[in-house]
C-alpha cells in the first residue's frame, strides 16, 4: 500500500468532524485491506506505533525533527520555526519546508506505508554515540522522498500527535461495522476483546477471521497488561454500601492504599509490573518483583494490588508524591528501594494457570489470589479487608475481621454502615490510609470500565477551621488524654462560638499529648471527665459529610470529621463561620 494512500485517509478523517464519517471511513478502509495491510492500518490511523506497555519510544523530539526537516528541504531551520510558531503544528512546517524546498532528492522513491513504519520503528533500536544523528537522518530520508501532505503526517507521526480525531472508540466501531454487524452486541464484543488484549491488531485480525467466536477466543495473554476495574465514588459510606451490591449479594471493604496500581504478571521466575496506565515499571521496583517471586506460589498468574512506600526509619508510610520517585527513577533504583522500601497489598487475581478468571466472582477470585500467597511474608500481603455476606432480608450481618458488634441494617441513622463498618473506615483513615474500597464479591471483573461494582469511598469534603469549646478524657489506653473534643464555629451574626460535631479520630499519640497540654493551661470548668475550655485552639478538620442536627449550637452536625492538624497559626477570630458551614453543607 502506498503511503500516499493512507495520507489520503488521514485527510478525508481531518476534513470532518463528524464521528459517524469518521467510523465509515475507517470502516471502508478497513474492509479493503488485505490481511498484511490490516494490521499496519489498525495501528498507523492511531498513529501508534508501539504498544502502551513496552517502553520502546522513537526517542525523536521536536527539535530532532525540525533539523531532519531542515536537512531534507534546505530550508533553514529559523524559517522551519517560524512556521511553526504560527501554525502550532511541525506537521504543517514540515509540509511548508518541502513545498519551498531548495534540494531535492536525485531519485524520488515513492513512499510505502510499510517503508514508513519499518523505518521510523527502528528509530527506537538505536542508542548511543551518533544515535541521534542517525535518527535524524531516517526521518530526514522519509521526508525527502515526501511530498507535502506525506511530509506533514510522517512527521505527525513521528511526534505522536496525528491530530485526525481518532479516539479508540472511532477504531472499535469501524471493526464492528466492518468485519462484524455493527450491532450494540457487535461494538461490545470488539470492546470487550480489546480490553483483555490492549491490541486492535489482534481484534481486528480476530473479528474478520473468527467474528464473534474469533474475538470470544481472545483472552488474558501473559506479560500483556489487561485494562484494569475502575471505582466509582461514593458520596459517604452508607451510600456506596447501598449502590455497590444488591442485599442478597456479598460485599468485601477494604483499604484504599494511596500507592500505585499494580498488575503483576508472573510466569516462574519472571515477573513484571505494569501500571494502571499500562506502563512497564518492573525496572523501579525490584524489591517488589523480588517479594513476588518468592511470595506467589503460583506458576502463572495475574495479580492485581497496590504497590504502597513506607519510611524505612518511622515504618509510616509515604504519600504517592514521594513514591511516584521511585516510578520515575531510571538510575541508582536501589539505593532508592532502601530510601522508599514498599509493601505490594494484593486484591485480586485476574489468572490462575491458563485460565483467565475475568468471569468469576471476585469471592472466587479472591479465593484465588488467598490459595497462591505463601504464608510467610512481609512485604506482600493480602489488603487489610472485612467481608460483609450477604444480608438476610434487610439485614447485612458481618462475618470476619473488624469487632464483631452491631449489624448493617435499617436500623441507626446511618442506614448501611454499622458501627463496625464504620470503625474499620476510621481504622482506614488513622493508619493513614485513603479511605475504603467497597467491592461487590458476586461481581465479575470488567476490565477497563468504571461500573458500580468497586466504589471508593473517602473524606473529601473541603477542611473546616474549628475551635475547641469543651473537652472529655478518653477511655481505656488513651485516657491520660483530652481526646474528645467539642467543636465549634463563629456566628457571624452574634459573634458567638456555636458547636458543629465531635471529634475523636484522626490524632497520633503525639498529637494528642500536645492537645491535651495545650488544652489544660485553657481549662475553665471541671465536671467529672468532661472540661469547659477557652475557645482558643484551633484544629484544621476533614469529615465526610455535613448533616443538619438538633444537636448542636448551628444546627449542623460533621459526619465522621476527622483531626488533620493544629493550627498553632490561628486564633479563635479565625475559625470558620457558620456561613461557610451552612453553604458547604448546601453545596455537598
Ligand atoms: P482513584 O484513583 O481515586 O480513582 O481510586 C482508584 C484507585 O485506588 C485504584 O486505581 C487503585 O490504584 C487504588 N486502590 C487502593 N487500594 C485499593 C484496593 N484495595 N482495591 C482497589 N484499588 C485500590
Amino acid at each position: 500500500m502506498k503511503y500516499a494512500e493512507l495520507v489520503d485517509i488521514y485527510r478525508r478523517l481531518d476534513a470532518t468532524s463528524s464521528g459517524l464519517e469518521k467510523t465509515a471511513i475507517l470502516t471502508e478502509a478497513f474492509s479493503a485491506a488485505d490481511e498484511h495491510q490490516l494490521p499496519l492500518l489498525v495501528k498507523l490511523v492511531r498513529g501508534r506505533l508501539y504498544a502502551p506497555w513496552t517502553s520502546e519510544e522513537l526517542g525523536v523530539s521536536s527539535s530532532l525533527t525540525q533539523r531532519a526537516i531542515a536537512k531534507a528541504t534546505g530550508v533553514s531551520e529559523a524559517e522551519i520555526e517560524e512556521t511553526w510558531r504560527e501554525t502550532g503544528d511541525l506537521g504543517d512546517a514540515a509540509a511548508a519546508g518541502i513545498t519551498n524546498r531548495t534540494q531535492r532528492t536525485l531519485v524520488d522513491t515513492e513512499l510505502t506505508v510499510r517503508g514508513v513504519h519499518d523505518a521510523l520503528r527502528e528509530l527506537a533500536t538505536y542508542e548511543g554515540a551518533g544515535s541521534e544523528e542517525r535518527r535524524i537522518d531516517v526521518v530526514a530520508g522519509l521526508l525527502s522522498d515526501a511530498d507535502p501532505e506525506e511530509a506533514r503526517y510522517v512527521v505527525r507521526t513521528v511526534l505522536g500527535h496525528l491530530r485526525v480525531g481518532i479516539g479508540d472508540g472511532t477504531v472499535r466501531d469501524a471493526i464492528a461495522d466492518a468485519f462484524l454487524d455493527g450491532s450494540e452486541e457487535a461494538v461490545t464484543a470488539v470492546e470487550r476483546a480489546y480490553q483483555v488484549t490492549n491490541d486492535y491488531r489482534e481484534v481486528a485480525q480476530a473479528a474478520r477471521d473468527g467474528g464473534r467466536d474469533g474475538l470470544a477466543e481472545l483472552d488474558i495473554e501473559l506479560f500483556r497488561p489487561v485494562e484494569v476495574m475502575l471505582a466509582r465514588k461514593a458520596e459517604t459510606l452508607s451510600g456506596g454500601l447501598e449502590d455497590v451490591a444488591a442485599p442478597e449479594e456479598g460485599v468485601l471493604l477494604e483499604y484504599k492504599f494511596d500507592g500505585v496500581r499494580a498488575q503483576i504478571h508472573k510466569r516462574g521466575a519472571d515477573v513484571r509490573v505494569f501500571t494502571r496506565r499500562l506502563e512497564d515499571v518492573t525496572e523501579q521496583f525490584p524489591d517488589a518483583v523480588a517479594a513476588i517471586r518468592e511470595h506467589v506460589t503460583a506458576q502463572r498468574c495475574v495479580l492485581e494490588g497496590e504497590i504502597v512506600g513506607y519510611d524505612p526509619d518511622t515504618r509510616a508510610l509515604v504519600p504517592f508524591q514521594a513514591l511516584s520517585k521511585r516510578i520515575k527513577r531510571k538510575y541508582d533504583i536501589a539505593e532508592m528501594a532502601s530510601e522508599i522500601p514498599v509493601v505490594v497489598h494484593l486484591f485480586d487475581c485476574l489468572y490462575l494457570a491458563g485460565r483467565a478468571l475475568l468471569d468469576e466472582s471476585a469471592r472466587e477470585r479472591l479465593g484465588a489470589l488467598d490459595g497462591v500467597l505463601s504464608p510467610e511474608r512481609e512485604e506482600l500481603e493480602r489488603a487489610t479487608h472485612r467481608t460483609l455476606p450477604p444480608a438476610d432480608g434487610a439485614n447485612r450481618e458481618k462475618s470476619d475481621g473488624g469487632s464483631s458488634d452491631g449489624s448493617i441494617g435499617s436500623d441507626g441513622e446511618d442506614g448501611a454502615a454499622d458501627d463496625a463498618t464504620r470503625a474499620f473506615y476510621e481504622a482506614a483513615l488513622d493508619t493513614g490510609h485513603e479511605g475504603l474500597m467497597l467491592k461487590n464479591l458476586d461481581a465479575t471483573y470488567q476490565p477497563g470500565r468504571r461500573v458500580g461494582y468497586m466504589m471508593k469511598v473517602k473524606p473529601v469534603m473541603e477542611p473546616l477551621d474549628l475551635v475547641v469549646t469543651r473537652a472529655q478524657w478518653s477511655e481505656g489506653r488513651r485516657s491520660d488524654f483530652l481526646g474528645r473534643l467539642f467543636l465549634g464555629c463563629r456566628n457571624p451574626e452574634t459573634g458567638e462560638i456555636v458547636e458543629v460535631g465531635r471529634l475523636a479520630t484522626g490524632y497520633t499519640d503525639e498529637e494528642l499529648r500536645e492537645l491535651t497540654a495545650r488544652l489544660e493551661g485553657l481549662v475553665t470548668e471541671r465536671e467529672g471527665r468532661r472540661v469547659d475550655v477557652e475557645p482558643e485552639v484551633v484544629l484544621e478538620i476533614e469529615y465526610e459529610e455535613i448533616q443538619r442536627s438538633p444537636e448542636y449550637g448551628s444546627g449542623f452536625a460533621l459526619r465522621f470529621p476527622r483531626f488533620e492538624r493544629i493550627r498553632v497559626d490561628l486564633g479563635p477570630e479565625d475559625v470558620d463561620s457558620l456561613d461557610r458551614v451552612r453553604r458547604l453543607y448546601e453545596d455537598q
